[in-house]
């Protein structure tokens, strides 16, 4: 094996980018001398309030690895084992976190609804609020709403509001998958609490890692109540880092100045410059409205495979050819051109097997 090398900016994952420079400063600045672990120290400190401060709202902060286990046990803190949390169909925790939510919590089950845009309504959440038969199926307790979406749109206050209002009437817990949080700020432009506590959201998993930090989601209860033992929950886990400066100071990094917006704002902006982009081409069907920084778009299997063929890296996400297409924090526009330039070469080469 020779070196690692980088690869140019790719619209595989978002996961894909490195680290943003105002996380990374604050990671170095936070790298002398000694400090308590276990999240005794400055950084933890400084890092959650200034999340109470970014959030308006004196909630409770919690520092994990990853989304997974930031969904999975604040899901838990929700849910007993004999409980459902009522998602939709393509939500992250239905599709791609291995069972960890009915694991952490014992037990709890997911109800999926499948609706257009990945995005849920309060007359489906009311209508699986319903538990069919008594002692026989676990009963509904929460709700969990991705924000930013698994097909890149987003819920406007209004509707986050009304969904909470459906749930809480139900006695049901509102839970946020906020991977890409910061994208829907930037995108409604709201403050991150009219999406949050201000709508009746009672945990909300903020995502880090997508948004330009080393790998860290942060927790924040809103209802401080469902915190309770959350601590013991996470070192159960194996999520509670002993070095947890070093998850924490990216945070202040980004948090400082308002670089958490600023980046996601940069790549919801390369989204729709890549959505403008391709709807030039006939060929190229956008799947949902491109509300945040993912472009979700149907194409012709030959162009798929040419820009394979051409070294640019991306997934199928609906079905084989409906491909997401994601922008990242330092997503140059000069890549989207270059990739739209590529699919435009790719439809007009003659399908394999014409003449000519
Ligand atoms: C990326 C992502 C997560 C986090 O996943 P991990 O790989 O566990 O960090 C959670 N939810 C959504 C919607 C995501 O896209």
């Amino acid at each position: 094996m020779g070196a690692p090398v980088a690869m140019s900016p790719q619209f595989a994952s978002d996961n894909n980018a490195g680290i943003c420079p105002e996380a990374w400063r604050a990671l170095e600045s936070a790298n002398r001398g000694h400090a308590s672990g276990y999240g005794a120290d400055d950084w933890t400190r400084a890092a959650s309030d200034a999340l109470r401060a970014a959030f308006g709202t004196d909630c409770d902060v919690h520092f994990v690895f990853n989304g997974t286990a930031a969904n999975s046990l604040a899901l838990a803190s929700i849910c007993r084992s004999t409980d459902a949390i009522v998602c939709h169909a393509m939500a992250h925790i239905n599709v791609d976190e291995c069972g960890a939510p009915g694991f952490m919590s014992g037990g709890a089950t997911l109800s999926t609804v499948d609706l257009p845009e990945a995005k849920l309504t309060p007359e489906a959440v009311i209508d699986a609020a319903v538990t069919p038969h008594d002692e026989h199926s676990s009963r509904p307790r929460a709700l969990s709403l991705t924000q930013a979406t698994e097909l890149g749109t987003v819920y406007t206050p209004t509707q986050i509001a009304a969904l909470a209002d459906a749930a809480h009437t139900r006695r049901m817990r509102v839970h946020v998958d906020g991977a890409r949080f910061a994208n829907a700020v930037a995108s409604l432009g709201c403050a991150p609490a009219d999406i949050s506590w201000r709508a009746g959201v009672d945990v909300l998993c903020l995502g880090g890692t997508k948004n330009g930090l080393p790998g860290c989601e942060a927790i924040l209860f809103f209802d401080r109540e469902l915190a309770d033992e959350f601590a013991r929950r996470r070192k159960q886990a194996g999520q509670l880092a002993s070095k947890m400066r070093f998850l924490a100071a990216p945070w202040l990094g980004v948090l400082e100045d308002g670089a958490w917006l600023r980046h996601a704002a940069h790549a919801n902006a390369m989204a729709r410059r890549l959505a403008a982009a391709l709807q030039r081409f006939p060929q190229a069907r956008l799947l949902a409205p491109v509300q945040a920084n993912g472009v979700f778009v149907d194409l012709p299997r030959a162009a798929i495979d040419a820009l394979h063929a051409k070294g640019w890296h991306f997934y199928p996400f609906v079905g084989e050819t409906g491909v997401r297409l994601m922008c990242a924090w330092d997503t140059p526009a000069e890549s989207v051109e270059r990739f739209a330039a590529d699919l435009g070469q790719a439809l007009a080469a003659p399908a394999r097997g014409t003449a000519g």
